[in-house]
């Protein structure tokens, strides 16, 4: 079946943190979360070192054309770095549609201090995900906070959101005839 999301997380993340993440997705997800270390790290042409940070565009390019995800299925690479896009200062993460996507954990760290439980850093990194994803399977940005496809300007919008599609991208998906790809919550 062509229903897995492929979750690769680069080799110096923490493996409790992602199964903790794979969980969560369980929770969103009626599809299989099959988790593996990425093998590829970033390449050093995506660096800007006067910005010490990767540009995204490159990146997606990068791991969309070595990462092949057939049908339905999806491909999210988790990145402990940090990046932007031309135009913006930083994002938390870029989606290609019909893909998947690439989360950056570097920003999802701030205010999280190594005596802290990671289970914020979990919940922060399973939205944006999430939110990745949902631009993979064809959504676009939603007005309702609460949303996780609501655009985080800022790791405020990210805390405050919830992990879940609401009832409006739920229908969006449902047109799309993706609705079984969601457990019922
Ligand atoms: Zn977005
Ligand atoms: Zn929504």
């Amino acid at each position: 079946m062509e229903n897995e999301i492929y979750l690769l997380y680069q080799a110096k993340i923490h493996p409790s943190l992602v199964e903790e993440l794979a969980t969560e997705l369980k929770k969103v997800y009626n599809l299989e979360i099959i988790v593996d270390v990425l093998k590829l790290e970033p390449p050093l042409r995506a660096y800007d070192s006067t910005r010490q940070q990767y540009n995204s565009d490159i990146l997606l390019d990068y791991y969309a054309s070595h990462l092949r995800a057939g049908g339905n299925n999806r491909v999210a690479v988790l990145l402990d770095e940090d990046a932007y896009v031309p135009g913006l200062n930083f994002v938390f993460g870029e989606a290609l549609p019909g893909w998947g996507g690439i989360v950056y954990l570097a920003r999802l760290k701030i205010g999280i201090s190594t005596l802290s439980s990671t289970r914020l850093l979990v919940e922060r990194t399973v939205k944006e995900v999430v939110h990745e994803l949902g631009h993979s399977y064809g959504l676009r940005h939603c007005s309702n906070p609460r949303c996780v496809m609501y655009f985080s300007n800022s790791i405020m919008d990210t805390d405050y959101k919830s992990m879940f599609y609401c009832k409006r991208c739920k229908d969006v998906l449902d047109n799309r005839g993706l609705r079984h790809i969601l457990k019922e919550y």
